[in-house]
This record gives structure tokens, sequence and C-alpha cells, in this order.
């Protein structure tokens, strides 16, 4: 009696893009120095940027882990609650500003990553970069950093596994602060909830219940 196996298929090496969307749908770019001109002539919108402040937990694609982040970065935002970037059009498969995409987008091969990590924490723009010098919204940012820095998220989330709950006092007088800053500021410019994104980043009470939703 034979028996009759099956050869497996052999899957041949990737060396070019197959538009899967995979790497859009992971969530979009951190905007660099060459991206600059890209925001100043207005084909990138501030409304379509996020901050990523200083402190806060982010996946270092370095390390896999997930680690505050010791630098500010300015991301393209994700669509509704998803992290997926806002430009991708998921009907065509693709890129809905490609011939204006950020220069970290055209680095992406996740065959070969080599030139996309290389970029990783280098060059990149700043919420007062990207605002220069004479924006009227500059002074806002300046101020929220200097009432509302970000704890360091990492230690939050070590000293909250620990039990040393009394960092909870603290963090209660931050959030306060955080939400009367956002209220008072976003009332007084009119601004839109994706401009607030950009100008502040996620709200401190967000950012813990990022956390807390690990912890349990
Ligand atoms: S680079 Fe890779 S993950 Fe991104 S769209 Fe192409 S095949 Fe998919
Ligand atoms: S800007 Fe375009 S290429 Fe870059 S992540 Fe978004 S959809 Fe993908």
């Amino acid at each position: 009696m034979t028996v009759n196996k099956k050869t497996p298929e052999k899957q041949s090496p990737q060396t070019a893009c197959r538009r899967c969307g995979t790497c859009c749908q992971n969530g979009g770019p951190a905007l660099h120095g060459p991206d600059l001109p890209l925001v100043r002539q207005g084909k990138l919108s501030l409304d379509a940027l996020i901050t990523i402040r200083r402190g806060e937990l982010a996946h270092n694609p370095l390390t896999d882990r997930i680690e505050s982040i010791p630098y500010e970065l300015v991301k393209i935002r994700g669509t509704g609650r998803e992290w997926c970037c806002c430009y991708y059009d998921a009907a065509r498969k693709g890129c809905s500003i490609y011939g204006n995409r950020p220069v970290a987008c055209g680095t992406l091969k996740c065959w070969q990553p080599k030139e996309t990590l290389a970029l990783v924490g280098q060059d990149l723009l700043s919420r007062l970069d990207i605002l220069g010098e004479a924006h009227p919204w500059r002074a806002v940012v300046l101020e929220y950093e200097r009432l509302c820095p970000c704890p360091d998220m990492g230690e939050v989330h070590n000293k909250l596994m620990d039990q040393q709950y009394s960092i909870l006092s603290t963090l209660e007088i931050q959030i306060s602060t955080d939400l009367a800053f956002r209220e008072r500021v976003v009332s007084d410019l009119n601004l839109s909830l994706d401009e607030e994104l950009f100008l502040f980043g996620r709200p401190l009470f967000q950012l813990l219940q990022g956390i807390a939703g690990g912890i349990q």
C-alpha cells in the first residue's frame, strides 16, 4: 500500500509589496524632517495628525516592546477608535495621498524592515517644528507642557503593578489640571477634537485607562 503524502507548497520569499494594507492598518507613520513641506503646503492637514508626548507608552519597533517614549512624536492619526491610518482607503486597498505620503511610508517593506527601523526616533518633527515660530497656537502648546507634562507612563504602570496606590492622589490632580486646561483652551480657540489631539495629544485619563486595562 502506498501512502499519498501531499508535498507542502513552497512559498517563495517575498520580494515586493503584496498590497495587503497591513502596515497602514497598523497605524500611520511618525513625521520626520523631510515631511515638513507636506504640512506647510497643506498636503497633510493638522487635523490629520496626533501627538504622542514624551512619557507616553508606545510600541518600540527596535525592541518590540511597549515602552515610555523618550521624545515627542507627531504621527498621522487613526480612523475612529482604530489606529488604522486615516489616509488608508480600505475599498481600494491603497493610500489616498500616495504622491504626498510621508517619508516613512516610502520605506515600508515588511519583508525587509531595515530602512524603516533606521528612521525610528531620528529627525522627528515635534508640534513646535510643525507650527513654526509665528503660529498663534504655539503659546498654548508651551503653556500646556508647563502645566501638564505627561508623567512617565512606564513608571506609573510599574507603581500601580506594585500596588503603590499613593500615586493615585497625584494622578487625580494631574487629570483634573489636564481636563480643565483643555476645556478652557478648546473653548477659547474653538478647537475641533482632531485639532485638540494634535495640540495636546490624548488626555491623561485616557492614557491611564489604557494601562489600567492591562493591569486588572
Ligand atoms: S509592505 Fe508588506 S504589510 Fe505593507 S502593504 Fe506591502 S505587503 Fe502588506
Ligand atoms: S499615509 Fe498612506 S502609505 Fe502611509 S500609512 Fe497612511 S495610508 Fe499607508
